[in-house]
């Protein structure tokens, strides 16, 4: 039986690398590395259109559409290719990448101008519908940035997608193989930092990635999204990565509700589970540092839909989680109006007058 009415995984990846040249040229195997090794050469790698194996799982789970997203050394330009050869199945949000290459390759200072300018030509096409993953950073740097400066960053690309009416996506959570650090994402490792961007752009849509849980068995950064949720009407959280149990407290939460929620993983990523029968979580996702990387393309959708099985919840708040808050949240087209329940006026910047949403919940 599909799972809701309308499915839209609103955090993918179809394009994928092809690590075994770059770790090479490092003088690396790919039999034998590791996340760490792979952290080296990510951003310098060739990603390729996976996109088969991507409709193949549409086909096996019954999703209806996705949202792509570009990550490190991804690009833009191939995720319109796969939007624009199947029509209805995809939009895509975008990133600031050619910031990032020239920073990267050819030694151009990054900032957080250039990228906001970058994002603001790509938003202008009209093609995307929000930016991500993550907010844009400095990759090339190995200085540790504070949160003053981190926020300066980011209220130039604040403002741009405030000026296109669009969406913004900020990373959080850990998953462990790669070293996330201060370095380039303060924000992925503390997600409350984003009150502020919240209170300062109210009319601006906050995706919270992963929802404080990428990866491990550590609620910490759940707990603090989970406050983020509940104190800004503007903050959604992405939550499929959430085991069963997770999803308990936000659905109780009179200011947080199914209407706050996002079914999105991260598939095309190499993340795997960890399983552990009759301890908490039974399973979970994690890279594994002392293990090689995955070669197959790991079964995320599989997993998040049996977790989604065991919440207790009405299939009204599932289709909300599973599509209805996508289809608002970025404005997709879907089959019908009237398919998921009328949320709060608080939450639905169309009756403010903000914001211009497709009608469908009314
Ligand atoms: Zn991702």
């Amino acid at each position: 039986m599909k799972m809701g009415r309308f499915i839209v995984d609103t955090h993918v990846h179809a394009q994928r690398f092809a690590a075994g040249p770059g770790l090479k040229k490092e003088n690396l195997d790919a039999g034998s590395a590791r996340y760490n090794d792979l952290a080296k050469v990510i951003r310098h790698l060739e990603a390729y259109d996976n996109s088969p194996r991507l409709l193949y799982d549409m086909e096996c789970y019954d999703v209806d559409m996705c949202v792509l997203l570009p990550a490190f050394g991804m690009s833009n330009e191939l995720n319109l290719q796969i939007m624009e050869n199947n029509p209805g199945r995809f939009v895509a949000v975008c990133s600031a990448t050619e910031t990032a290459r020239k920073a990267r390759e050819e030694g151009i200072e990054w900032t957080a101008e250039a990228a906001a300018k970058e994002l603001d030509a790509l938003l202008a096409t009209g093609k995307f519908v929000g930016t991500g993953e993550g907010m844009p950073a400095n990759a090339s740097s190995k200085r540790t940035v504070g949160m003053t400066e981190r926020l300066d960053q980011l209220r130039p690309i604040m403002e741009v997608v405030q000026k296109h009416e669009s969406v913004v996506q900020v990373h959080s959570g850990v998953v462990m193989g790669y070293p996330l650090s201060h370095h380039y994402w303060p924000e992925t490792l503390n997600p409350i930092w984003m009150a502020d961007m919240a209170v300062e752009y109210p009319d601006v849509p906050i995706v919270i990635n992963h929802g404080g849980l990428q990866g491990w068995w550590s609620e910490r950064f759940y707990e603090e999204c989970l406050l983020l949720a509940a104190s800004h009407d503007n903050i959604y959280l992405e939550c499929g990565f959430y085991w069963a149990e997770l999803y308990e407290k936000p659905l109780l939460d009179p200011n947080i509700g199914a209407e706050k929620l996002l079914w999105a993983t991260d598939w095309g990523a190499s993340i795997p589970f960890h399983s552990q029968p009759g301890h908490y979580p039974s399973s979970y996702p994690v890279q594994k540092r002392s293990e090689p990387l995955p070669r197959h393309q790991v079964d995320m959708w599989g997993w998040s839909l049996k977790q989604l099985l065991k919440v207790q919840c009405t299939q009204d708040d599932l289709n909300l989680i599973l599509g209805g808050n996508a289809a608002r949240i970025y404005k997709l087209e879907v089959p019908h109006t009237r398919l998921f329940r009328p949320i709060g006026k608080h939450l639905n910047p169309q009756e403010e007058g903000r914001i211009t949403y497709a009608p469908i919940c009314c």
